[in-house]
């Protein structure tokens, strides 16, 4: 890594803060943010500086682009890599709004769905407005939804099997300041897994090239960000269909994983008809989920000083949790970038015991290759046979674990917080197409 400082060594350094999400919730009140760091980066922006309307910082370019036709050196088996300067965006869906599904595509998809074996549960969508506007839906354990009320199915993947194991994961990029991130990254011989919309793939294409040739991990988030539980059967394929489809006309191979913006319900079935293993992250309690609400830096809803507090509290439940963990952050914007490599991954590095930092497959247990449908050699890790994937009751994170939910997904300071949410999808991505493409 970086040198390092030993910025914030002797004990926790308190800071006041306004609570955006108490003001939402009408409880106007001051509250202190407490946390701990071992060390930060020298280089890392001043907390000060990592606000809503922080002027926008310099990106790095890629180190190198790979030339069409390199063979992967770290996914054996794997074709060639394509040609991204070959992708004609109008062969593809809009950006950023969900797909049609009267597309040859999308009907083609929806027969493979329909034949593959799996049975779609027959579950109703929800509507707009999170679990307070879909109190039924969240109370009814039947539909296992995690986002309201946290049940997790057996096939979920929501933390690594070892102790002190840490699946790294960042969302919604490949972004302006993903190429930030990943010289980071490299600098520490760190990997990651990249839950990546397939709406910024086409418009960065040699980012996503980079990550996979680097041998990050590169898995589905979907075409536009949906809220997937709102969303008809036909419109979920085809978020994944079209989402798998760039990432392979990108680097050549499909992911095996996926994490599904806004929560989970049957929407784990259809993807797993589409050979697609569901990932969320840890969640130990209703107050303690591994989110550091980092999305909400951007927006100002969240201040540096409560991410870092809220990393704080999953640090220390990390260290003595049974299982290692997965943590959920994002390379959207430079505020989140700016604080996972200036000052989380920093104190992770220096954490003791050890931490060990890995892509999600790899903390499994499996080999990159099992990341991408044509490299998976089945052995380690099989596709599942047809039949829709079961309800595991009373596991640890499961509604009946955690009593079911009326609020928001809930982050280790106890208070209610984003996943991939607020502010709208749609301001994110202006802000995001408003900024100069690599
Ligand atoms: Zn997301």
């Amino acid at each position: 890594m970086r040198t390092a400082v030993l910025a914030f060594a002797a004990g926790a350094i308190v800071v006041g803060a306004h609570n955006p999400l108490q003001a939402r919730q009408g409880a106007s009140t001051q509250t202190s943010f407490a946390f701990s760091l071992a060390t930060t980066d020298s280089t890392a922006i001043p907390l000060a500086s990592i606000v809503s309307n922080a002027p926008s910082q310099a990106t790095q370019t890629l180190r190198t682009t790979f030339a069409p036709g390199t063979i992967p050196t770290g996914v054996s088996g794997a074709p060639p890599l394509p040609n991204a300067a070959l992708l004609v965006p109008s062969n593809y869906p809009a950006l950023d709004v969900v797909v049609p599904t009267d597309s040859p595509e999308v009907q083609q998809w929806i027969k493979d769905v329909a034949t593959s074996g799996f049975a779609i549960p027959n579950i109703t969508q929800t509507v707009a407005g999170g679990c307070p506007a879909n109190l039924q839906a969240a109370a009814d354990t039947t539909r296992c939804w995690w986002t309201c009320g946290g049940c997790v199915n057996s096939t979920d993947i929501v933390s690594c099997p070892d102790p002190l194991t840490w699946g790294s994961t960042f969302d919604d990029g490949p972004a302006p300041y993903t190429p930030n991130l990943l010289q980071f990254l490299e600098e520490n011989n760190l990997r990651t897994t990249f839950f990546e919309v397939g709406s910024r793939v086409i418009s960065r294409p040699l980012i996503t090239q980079y990550q996979y040739m680097t041998n990050h991990q590169i898995a589905v988030h979907t075409w536009s960000h949906p809220s997937l539980t709102t969303l008809t059967n036909e419109q979920i394929i085809g978020e994944l269909g079209w989402s798998k489809k760039i990432i392979k006309d990108v680097i050549g191979v499909t992911p095996t994983h996926f994490r599904p913006p806004f929560g989970v319900d049957r929407v784990r079935a259809i993807a797993a008809a589409m050979n697609l293993k569901t990932v969320i992250w840890t969640r130990i309690s209703p107050e303690a989920t591994f989110d550091t609400d980092d999305f909400d830096l951007a927006s100002g809803v969240s201040t540096p000083s409560e991410v870092l507090q809220n990393w704080d509290h999953i640090k220390d439940n990390a260290t003595v949790l049974k299982t290692g963990f997965i943590l959920l952050e994002h390379d959207l914007f430079q505020q989140s970038v700016d604080i996972a490599t200036g000052y989380i991954y920093p104190d992770a590095l220096a954490h003791q015991p050890p931490f060990k930092i890995q892509t999600v497959i790899e903390c499994m247990h499996k080999p990159l290759n099992d990341a991408y449908i044509e490299t998976n050699d089945n052995s380690t890790n099989p596709v599942a046979s047809g039949g829709a994937p079961a309800l595991s009751p009373g596991a640890s994170g499961s509604a009946q674990a955690t009593g079911g939910g009326s609020g928001n997904s809930s982050s280790s300071n106890g208070k209610s917080a984003a996943t991939c949410v607020a502010p709208p999808l749609a301001l994110v991505f202006t802000f995001v197409l408003t900024m100069a493409f690599f």
